[in-house]
């Protein structure tokens, strides 16, 4: 096990109810900024529970907080919290309110340039006090003292962090899980697995109650995410995906072992250019930086295979294999895409911008090896994304394919993926299974042909 200093300062009130206790949580005297996002609390119930509790307090609200929040949007919070004298932050919502309000507290006595602190990754130490309460599980910021901010200006997703932004409190009732749509439900059940994942995914470091803890997590998110799908009323089932949510990144689990987080950073370049969820960029990249890192993870791989789907037969890299294809099956219960190309069709510029984008940030190794260089970044990007199954007829599609590819093979190293992804057994299933959109056909045809003629 590596060495460790663990410190989690946020106190959890959890449970039925316990919106009421804001009311002894904040300063009597406090002039509150209530943030929150779309409005859905004002369907929900949870914003007059909020109202009630907090009394006679002089509250000011800033709504409109957008998923993936953004800095032009809480930049105005800003001004107001300035010219207000505001004092105490209550977020009322899910993880991006919950990450812009941690902005708003950094910014507000900011001495300089408020995006300087993404852009310059400037640690929070002392922040202005706020507190949480939960509306959607999912990120886990609700017990952590990290963000992450979107800039439209410039498509950049960052992130930000520091112990000053550890919420004082958050409140978690598992009865706001009843009225959330599926689609957020299934995107918190994908964002805490991967969460678990970052930091269990990486190579064995002896820390055996941390990697049994991030197995019961992730073996309670498989059990849960069928039943709140089914019932987001089942109480239990609510309680234990909201309560796993928070424990995946509640700093525990990543404490004397390495952790990679590529995938969340690929995944934020894919938001902030495509404005894909969240969570769905991650179930693009994790299956894909899995297959090309196999060699380092494997051993991980196969202890969580055997683990938690219950893979014994096999050798080493059977099982690790079998534990990728296990958790893609898994999304796909959830009806959630694993492919980039099945969630827009200007996909083939991805690669190379995000190589671009890491290269000019210096970001020269990321993973828990930091070998995952710009141009692996774009492996992973690009890994099996364009494979184009057929439909129309096999001749024309292994014809056209290859050609299109090669003239994407500007250099050794993408000949030898092109092979390798033809020689994978995985492709050939899935050509046989046929599971795009005939229109994606036409479109690598169509493109094909263009490439091949443009050269
Ligand atoms: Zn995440």
């Amino acid at each position: 096990m590596l060495n460790f200093e663990f410190q989690n300062p946020t106190k959890i009130l959890f449970g039925k109810g316990q919106i009421a206790t804001l009311n002894k949580e904040i300063p009597q005297d406090a002039k509150v900024l209530m943030t929150y996002g779309g409005g859905s609390i004002k369907t929900n119930g949870v914003y007059e529970q909020v109202i009630a509790a907090l009394g006679s307090r002089t509250i000011i609200e800033f709504g409109g907080i957008e998923p993936n929040p953004s800095y032009e949007t809480l930049m105005k919070a800003v001004e107001i919290m300035r010219t207000e004298s505001i004092d105490f932050v209550l977020a009322v919502g899910g993880g991006s309110v919950i990450d812009g309000t941690k902005f708003l507290v950094a910014a507000v006595d900011y001495a300089g340039e408020p995006w300087d602190i993404l852009r310059k990754s400037v640690r929070t130490f002392k922040a202005m006090p706020f507190g949480t309460v939960l509306t959607l599980p999912a990120t886990g910021s609700e017990m952590n003292s990290g963000a992450v901010i979107t800039r439209h200006e410039t498509q950049e997703k960052l992130s930000m962090g520091g112990p000053g932004l550890f919420p004082k409190f958050s409140v978690l009732d598992p009865e706001v899980v009843k009225s959330i749509p599926k689609r957020q439900l299934v995107n918190g059940v994908v964002d805490a697995y991967t969460h678990v994942l970052e930091q269990y995914m990486t190579y064995p470091a002896g820390a055996w109650l941390q990697d049994r803890i991030a197995e019961g997590i992730m073996q309670t998110l498989i059990e849960v995410a069928p039943r709140i799908i089914a019932d987001p009323s089942d109480y239990t089932a609510a309680s234990n995906f909201m309560w796993s949510c928070t424990m995946a990144l509640n700093g525990l689990i990543q404490k004397g072992v390495p952790t990679d987080w590529a995938t969340h950073m690929i995944g934020h370049e894919l938001t902030a250019l495509y404005n894909i969820d969240h969570a769905m960029t991650l179930a693009i990249v994790f299956p894909q930086l899995y297959k090309v890192k196999f060699e380092h993870k494997k051993e991980k791989l196969a202890q969580y295979a055997e683990r938690i789907w219950n893979v014994s037969a096999g050798t080493i890299d059977e099982k690790a294999q079998a534990g990728i294809d296990k958790t893609v099956e898994f999304l796909h219960s959830l009806g959630v895409k694993t492919r980039l190309s099945e969630y827009t069709d200007d996909f083939a510029k991805a690669g190379g911008f995000i190589e671009n984008r890491f290269a000019e940030r210096g970001w020269k190794g990321l993973g828990e090896r930091r070998d995952i260089t710009p141009s692996v970044v774009r492996e992973i990007v690009e890994f099996y994304q364009c494979i184009v199954p057929m439909g129309l007829s096999w001749f024309k599609t292994f014809l056209l394919l290859p050609i299109y590819r090669l003239y994407e093979a500007k250099t050794w190293f993408r000949l030898k993926l092109f092979f390798h992804v033809f020689a994978n057994p995985n492709t050939w299933n899935f050509l046989k299974n046929n599971q795009f959109p005939k229109s994606l056909i036409y479109y690598c045809h169509f493109s094909a042909v263009i490439l091949y003629l443009s050269r």
